[in-house]
């Protein structure tokens, strides 16, 4: 699909090969995956009513990209995630993956992707060289195609290939993972909630890793629940929310539209009473401390400081706290009317 004349964003030496050239991402180039009226509903049973995961999908993740999925527990992400992967079987609508429709051409769509799944569970008996090839035997990946040692090394696994996983750091394992998705050098990389409970040492190793991959071209989806995450590796994000999404939209054009912020100021002084420091609307909690929440693109903090010189009030010491997921969906709930 992609035109290989323009595939040139391989910049990591050792990587360059570890999707082929004709299949890496070019920009301008048509939709990594595109879905259309995506729905999903879980059959009920006896105790268990039907549940509608998701509502009518439309998304385009594009190529070359670190696509953010973004929602809540529960929002319908690993439900999305597994219809690519083919875990889970649509209710309707259509999905494409790489240009494959995944009704028409599932083996191409799925060959498409190499996803990481939300649950992990792993064979601790067998050493990574030998997951990885017994996994490249699953997808039928001839022997003088397949580039172990080189995913290995990617990952940061070349001294470990053969150890025992069981062996290995937590950190490591959850590389295995990356590496056992790319065996079959698929343009697109999905990892649903890889970092849910890992610490924050392990969590920037791993995008380390994943980062490289993106260099060389892979296409990097990832469902979190985190906003800071999100917000950091993203070029693009979609919040995801009771099976629907509120918002896609470049990461920077996202966090600036939610455009909120609130100034925490430690007064040095106790208060009795909330300043009047209009137009801003100061609150007294109960620890003494002064919220006031304001819009960074229409106000300054030194605006409010000086307001605050004005009502001759002295700061101890003062932060400011961005909006958090939550108020992120109250908004984008509200907005939309839901
Ligand atoms: P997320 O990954 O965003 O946390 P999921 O896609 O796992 O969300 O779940 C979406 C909704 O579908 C949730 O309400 C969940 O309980 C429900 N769900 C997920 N898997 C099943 C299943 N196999 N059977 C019934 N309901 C399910
Ligand atoms: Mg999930």
């Amino acid at each position: 699909m992609p035109d290989p004349s323009r595939a040139g964003s391989a910049s990591h030496m050792n990587l360059q090969s570890i999707i082929p050239e004709n299949e890496k991402a070019t920009p301008l180039a048509p939709p990594a995956i595109s879905a259309r009226g995506l729905k999903k509903t879980y059959a009920g049973s006896k105790k268990m009513a039907p549940k509608e995961a998701l509502k009518g999908i439309d998304l385009d993740i594009p190529q070359g990209s670190i696509f953010g999925l973004l929602g809540p527990n529960g929002a319908g992400k690993s439900t999305f995630i597994n219809i690519l992967a083919g875990l889970v079987t649509k209710s309707s609508g259509s999905v494409s993956v790489w240009g494959f429709d995944i009704d028409r051409n599932p083996r191409q769509a799925r060959a498409a992707i190499g996803v990481v799944p939300q649950e992990i569970s792993m064979d601790v008996f067998f050493t990574p060289k030998e997951a990885l090839e017994i996994q490249a035997g699953l997808y039928g990946v001839p022997k003088s195609e397949r580039q172990t040692d080189e995913i290995l090394a990617a990952l940061g696994l070349a001294d470990k290939a053969n150890a025992y996983v069981r062996q290995l750091s937590g950190g490591m394992k959850r590389r295995l993972l990356v590496a056992k998705a790319m065996v079959h050098r698929p343009p697109i990389l999905i990892l649903d909630e890889p970092t849910a409970g890992v610490d924050i040492e392990l969590r920037k190793q791993l995008w380390e890793h994943v980062l490289k991959l993106h260099k060389a071209g892979v296409t990097v989806v990832l469902t979190t629940h985190y906003l800071e995450e999100a917000e950091e590796l993203c070029d693009r994000i979609a919040i995801i929310h009771n099976g629907e999404v509120v918002a896609c939209e470049p990461t920077e054009k996202l966090v600036a539209s939610l455009d909120n912020k609130t100034l925490v100021v430690t007064p040095l002084e106790p208060l009795a009473a909330a300043p009047d420091l209009a137009p801003y609307t100061a609150e007294l909690k109960s620890d003494g401390r002064l919220f006031i929440p304001y819009h960074p693109s229409k106000a300054q903090v030194g605006d409010i400081l000086e307001r605050l010189g004005a009502a001759s009030i002295k700061v101890r010491d003062l932060t400011t706290v961005e909006s958090d997921l939550e108020d992120v969906f109250l908004e984008l709930t509200y907005r939309s009317g839901r």
